[in-house]
């Protein structure tokens, strides 16, 4: 986009990127950290976020083909590994022509990768159901999967799970799904992977050959508030500008609805970013937004391209003020806590017509 109007706009800092990937490569230094960037690095923009990487990482990984494909048009060569693996048979010969590692969950994909290509030589990653009960084999066909394997050539093989509930400390099933997995690898000899994000930071001991680290990059806490977590640079800032100012008498309302009431005169703020730019519909009155320094409470209901923000106690307001939605100056936790969602959604889901803007 060469020429804007409007100011709204998404700032990613990639040092910040940088510095959060070897903060947390460095609590576990024995394991490579392969750098998650699906969804467009949780809405950061995924080649900017693999160049700021490159001399960090040697693996990234995407959900599905596409993005991986979409990473090499833009010049990108690390190494990508595919989480939901093939879903059609063509992606088999696409991950040989482009160094991508496929993660297998399921049969199909199995039968395709003996008919296609018994001599594929690239990466496979086998995924187990150790609990989590959305995606993989399970335990009892591992047996099965790897003698079907053993007619395919496959550089480097490793057994691979996904925590259902890593983030919670005091649950216990994070450690039994641990168990299963390194009963398998026991038995298998082969490389493991089992932690993501809270992964990494809540259990020590499932650091395996590989993590996979996603929301942590972005400088999100999956754990919520925790010491651990306090080195994490939010890397992403959203801001928009106040493009109207007015006053309402007590008693009035204000945009859509009638579900907020001026308690006394107020000041009202129109900031230029709505839902079509992501900020979440169902952000509650009284979630803050950060303008000059100080909070200041949005009131009434999100408009799809405006927010009414009440400035009453920011007298120095003006017209054209930047106002920042969630960002180094106000944790989006506190942002998705007030919308019923999480960190990872309002990431995700800034939208396109929001543009990015890059700072190291
Ligand atoms: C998205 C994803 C991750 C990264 O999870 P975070 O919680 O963002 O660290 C890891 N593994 C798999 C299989 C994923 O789909």
């Amino acid at each position: 986009m060469s020429y804007t109007s409007r100011l709204t706009k998404a700032i990613i800092d990639l040092d910040a990127l940088v510095k959060n990937y070897q903060y947390i490569a460095s609590l576990s230094s024995n394991s490579n950290t392969i750098a998650v960037i699906k969804a467009d690095a949780y809405g950061h923009n995924a080649s900017k976020v693999a160049q700021a990487l490159s001399t960090e990482v040697n693996i990234l990984a995407v959900a599905f083909i596409d993005e991986a494909l979409a990473l090499r048009a833009d010049g990108i060569n690390t190494k990508v590994l595919v989480l939901e693996g093939p879903l059609k048979e063509t992606d088999i010969e696409l991950a040989l022509d482009n160094n991508f590692a496929l993660m297998l969950h399921s049969d199909y994909q199995l039968g395709w990768l003996k008919s296609i290509s018994p001599e594929f030589s690239g990466d496979i990653w086998l995924k187990v159901d150790t609990g989590m009960n959305r995606l993989g084999f399970q335990v009892e066909q591992v047996d099965h999967v790897m003698s079907q394997l053993s007619a395919v050539q496959i550089s480097n093989l490793v057994l691979c799970s996904h925590y259902a509930t890593a983030d919670q400390i005091d649950c216990i099933r994070p450690s039994k799904q641990l168990e299963k997995l390194k009963a398998l690898v026991a038995k298998y000899g082969c490389k493991f992977s089992m932690a993501n994000s809270a992964g990494i930071l809540n259990w020590p001991e499932s650091h395996g050959h590989y993590n996979r680290l996603g929301l942590a990059l972005y400088g999100a806490s999956p754990i919520g508030k925790s010491p651990k977590t306090r080195a994490l640079i939010p890397a992403m800032t959203l801001q928009a500008n106040i493009i109207a100012i007015h006053t309402v008498k007590i008693g009035e309302s204000v945009g859509y609805g009638n579900n907020w009431q001026a308690q006394r005169d107020t000041m009202l703020a129109t900031v230029a970013i709505g839902y079509a730019d992501g900020y979440p519909r169902n952000a509650k009155s009284g979630t803050p937004v950060y303008i000059n320094g100080a909070l200041a409470p949005l009131v009434g209901r999100v408009s799809m391209d405006m927010i009414t923000v009440d400035i009453t106690d920011l007298i120095h307001t003006k017209i054209g003020d930047t106002v920042e939605l969630w960002g180094k100056n106000l944790n989006i936790d506190i942002v998705a806590q007030n919308s019923d969602t999480i960190n990872y959604e309002l990431l995700t889901r800034v939208s396109k017509r929001v543009p990015k803007t890059f700072v190291n």
